[in-house]
């Protein structure tokens, strides 16, 4: 079943946690690449998948947030691109059998044209190659994730759509709270990204990261003012704080779980986590939209 047809049958889905934070916990170094233990560590990447499928959730991302050859050149692992992101791809599919797994397309860190030094066709093709390994291992559903600006998120939302106009498109973006309301670093509102991501072709449109569950209630509310098509929304838990030079996030699964009725009421349909959380984190989550039915 698809994406869309699962979210019509069951209303509201619950998606997964923190993937980074999860696999630092397991030994991930920040010296190390996380998309290349998707070869040196299988069974720990694997089990990051399970332990979300395992509390229920309906949709899994994948590790190769930064598999974009952009990304991967920095790690001197440019020509990896389709092996990285195929075993990402392979690992959750493995890991959650019964889940839905969306290939997660994290931003380059370059701009394109004028701002940047890629061009629009050149952007393209780095996501068009990032996202077609995952294909190939049999995924129908992509999250572009974290994204700031709109340019380089239509990049990666039409590179999916060219090479299969039926895979399922999830773009999210990221803001801050301003003066001026929530915006991206790159100053976009959530009005201006709802509805430029679904022109550029996205199934489902939200936000990810930046913010504790208490802010994304206010930004879910925003994107539903402006669009019909389903919501995502993804919160980290809580801001991030620097404690004894680590960084730590404080909100726990119930403080998540107490704004679950309020995320629905805002418009969200697909509530999972970022930064911070956990497997407790969407547990807790699972039991809020289950409870609300
Ligand atoms: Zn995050």
């Amino acid at each position: 079943m698809s994406l869309l047809q699962q979210l019509a049958e069951k209303k509201v889905l619950v998606s997964d946690g923190a993937w980074g934070t999860m696999l630092q916990a397991r030994g991930l170094t920040t010296r190390e690449c996380p998309e290349e233990w998707n070869v040196t560590h299988p069974d720990e990447v694997r089990a990051v998948a399970a332990a979300y499928a395992a509390v229920g959730s309906d949709l899994v991302l994948t590790n190769t947030f930064g598999g974009s050859r952009v990304k991967l050149e920095k790690r001197g692992l440019g020509g990896r691109v389709a092996e990285l992101n195929a075993a990402g791809a392979r690992l959750s599919l493995e890991g959650a059998p019964g889940a839905i797994i969306a290939g997660s397309v994290g931003p380059t860190g370059e701009f394109v044209e004028p701002l940047g030094m890629l061009s629009e066709s050149d952007m393209e093709a780095v996501f068009a190659e990032q996202i077609a390994a995952m294909l190939g291992a049999g995924l129908r559903v992509i999250c572009i994730e974290t994204m700031t600006a709109l340019e380089e998120a239509a990049c990666a939302i039409r590179a999916a759509k060219r090479l299969d106009r039926a895979i399922e498109v999830i773009a999210t973006m990221t803001f801050d709270k301003t003066p001026g309301g929530y915006r991206t670093m790159m100053g976009i509102g959530p009005e201006q990204a709802a509805s430029a991501l679904v022109e550029a072709g996205a199934d489902v449109v939200g936000s990810n990261c930046g913010h504790g569950v208490r802010n994304m209630v206010d930004i879910a509310r925003e994107f539903r003012r402006f669009t019909d098509r389903p919501i995502l929304i993804h919160s980290n838990a809580g801001m991030p704080e620097l404690v004894d030079g680590r960084t730590e996030f404080r909100e726990t699964p119930q403080d998540m779980a107490e704004q679950v009725p309020a995320l629905l009421e805002a418009g969200a349909d697909i509530i999972g986590g970022c930064c911070g959380t956990t497997p407790d984190h969407i547990a807790g989550i699972r039991a809020a939209v289950d409870a609300h039915r």
